[in-house]
């Protein structure tokens, strides 16, 4: 018996509208948190509460100096900034997820 039913359709990779009919089934709920890497960086993002998809990293935080200089944040002050938030550690700042523990 041969069954070619499940021959693989694919459909156009990136039409405009289909936005969320890229696997997940829910529309994300992003809340602020802070990842931490492996090397103990800090970044601000945001993180799905449902599916822990990340989103908005900040990869250098700044802080204006005055009207024409802005600075980087070390790494320090970003942890201080975000204390409140949650943390997540994750392996570097390319994840795509967080781990959520329920
Ligand atoms: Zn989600």
């Amino acid at each position: 018996m041969e069954n070619y039913d499940e021959i693989p359709k694919y459909r156009k990779k990136k039409s405009s509208k289909s936005k969320s009919a890229n696997k997940s089934d829910h529309k994300h709920q992003y809340k602020d948190c802070l990842l931490v890497d492996e090397e103990n960086r800090p970044h601000k993002a945001q993180y799905c509460k449902i599916c822990g998809k990340i989103n908005n990293i900040i990869f250098f935080e700044t802080e204006r100096v005055d009207e024409r200089f802005r600075r980087m944040l070390t790494d320090n002050e970003v942890l201080q900034k975000y204390k409140d938030l949650e943390q997540f550690q994750v392996k570097s700042m390319w994840d795509k997820y967080v781990t959520i523990n329920k």
